[in-house]
């Protein structure tokens, strides 16, 4: 491989601006790299390489003409194979969705091509975005590239591990519950999910729509502070987008310290699910932050406990509606039968995979007559506490500190109870339920030299802090890996 290919998108902008190499030269790199290593770990459902190598051409162009569209024109990118893209596949992991072509672009997308980015590809993914380790995509698993025999997180799994093995230098993923964050642990790549509302999801197909959120990976902080840049922002074409302010000077903020900064340890996600080398690498990091001029409070958050159940209940009876269109009528398989009824069932018992339908009889029954308030309406209650509860603890703090996961990447067919599988995203629901931004980053390795995540949240659409907090770490830890 190339050395060239593990530059962050930052190094490589400065390359393409210098004249040091093309972007069609950086593209074909890629896909040349990409063709190599594919076969092993199946990161991508779909290649777009005669597009990429006509966009780079362009950009090339463009740069040549001295008319660049940004400073990230020719910079190649992949998609999870959730968001739209026009004339591009986009199966969501289905086989509902297996030959579905958008006729337009997610926002997100949109924004990506304004800017002059090269899409290499859409990947694999768990079954519309409903898992942690990219097992339930219908195609194929994908390998984690730390370790071919482990998963690489989900639902985002392609993703990450595109990013992990240098097949591309970032990537976007959607994150309802942590499928940013945790592949993003698993694989020892930078994870970012932003404030709910700060990105557009226009085009992006729905899970939970109070929870969904677009985020990336990246290889390095300012990476990620510069595709906050690019994609945030209010689309008139999302309800739920809001005005975000003071972007411009973000991708220069994150070079600040944390000195002055208090940040809370949760105490609740340190119990007895966590693997103790995973607790040695996180309190090791608040140390070293500690060290740098944070104030370190330990925080209770008694809510944290049951942030789980909540999520599930919440996430699986927002799916339950969300999958009602995909009845063979509107969009992508239609399996034909005798009358109109008998085509609905069909269609979606062959078009979607086991767990997608675990989710969806399960939020049909809470949000069931007889189950509404029993479940749901208790969750969206606590939902609401939890909210309470984090605004009162942001008072306090500027940060808090978790665990990404439990523990880090296990083998393949390892979690076959689903509530093991669940049990996953302990540390990462909670945030998705309270719609505060968080961001994931290695801080470690286990005895099997598995990477190890840590997660730090911050307040609502206050990426600006989060951002810096995480860059200095990122530097500390540099510094140590360098002695
Ligand atoms: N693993 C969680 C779930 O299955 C989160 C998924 C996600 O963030 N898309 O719901």
């Amino acid at each position: 491989m190339d050395k060239i290919l593990t530059n962050t998108a930052t190094e490589l902008s400065k390359k393409l601006e210098s004249g040091e190499i093309t972007s069609v030269q950086l593209v074909a790199k890629y896909l040349e790299h990409i063709e190599e290593i594919e076969p092993t770990i199946k990161a991508f459902i779909t290649i777009t390489k005669e597009q990429a190598l006509r966009d780079a051409q362009a950009s090339d162009q463009r740069r040549k003409e001295g008319k660049p569209l940004s400073k990230w024109d020719g910079i190649p990118i992949a998609l999870k194979d959730n968001l739209s893209t026009k004339g591009v596949k986009t199966t969501c992991g289905s086989l509902m969705l297996e030959n579905y072509i958008p006729p337009y672009d997610a926002t997100v997308v949109e924004r990506l091509k304004n800017n002059g980015l090269i899409i290499l590809g859409k990947t694999n993914m768990d079954e519309f975005a409903m898992g942690s380790s990219t097992e339930s995509s219908a195609f194929y698993p994908t390998r984690n590239p730390k370790n071919i025999s482990k998963v690489p997180g989900g639902s985002s799994g392609g993703s990450a591990a595109c990013v992990a093995a240098y097949e591309v230098p970032w990537a976007l993923g959607t994150d309802t519950g942590g499928s940013v964050r945790g592949p993003a642990s698993f694989c020892g790549v930078i994870g970012l999910k932003p404030t709910y509302g700060s990105v557009s999801r226009y085009g992006v197909v729905s899970y939970a729509s109070s929870l969904d959120q677009v985020g990336w990976f990246t290889r390095s902080v300012g990476d990620a502070a510069a595709l906050f840049q690019l994609i945030s922002g209010y689309d008139p074409k999302d309800s739920t987008s809001v005005k975000v302010e003071d972007i411009s000077s973000l991708e220069s903020s994150v070079t600040g310290g944390v000195e002055g900064l208090t940040i809370g340890v949760i105490k609740e996600c340190f119990g007895e699910e966590l693997n103790p080398q995973v607790c040695r690498s996180v309190r090791a990091s608040v140390e070293k932050l500690k060290e740098a001029g944070a104030n370190i409070v330990e925080i209770s958050l008694p809510f944290a406990d049951i942030a789980i159940e909540t999520y599930y209940i919440i996430s699986t009876a927002e799916a339950s509606s969300n999958l009602a269109r995909f009845d063979g009528v509107r969009y992508g398989l239609r399996v034909p039968a005798e009358d109109v009824v008998s085509m609905f069932t069909k269609t979606r018992s062959q078009g979607f995979g086991e767990e997608v339908k675990r989710r969806i009889i399960l939020g049909t029954h809470v949000l069931s007559a007889g189950n509404y308030d029993k479940y749901y309406r208790k969750a969206q209650k606590i939902r609401t506490a939890m909210k309470k509860e984090f605004t009162k603890v942001f008072e306090q703090v500027d940060l808090l500190i978790t665990p990404t996961t439990p523990t880090t990447a296990f083998g393949f067919g390892e979690k076959q109870d689903p509530l093991h599988m669940y049990i996953t995203d302990i540390y990462t629901v909670i945030v998705n339920l309270i719609g505060a931004p968080a961001i994931s980053l290695p801080c470690g390795l286990d005895k099997e030299s598995m990477p190890i995540g840590l997660q730090i949240i911050g307040k609502h659409f206050d990426e600006k802090t989060l951002l810096q907090a995480a860059h200095t770490l990122e530097n500390l830890l540099d510094q140590e890996v360098e002695m």
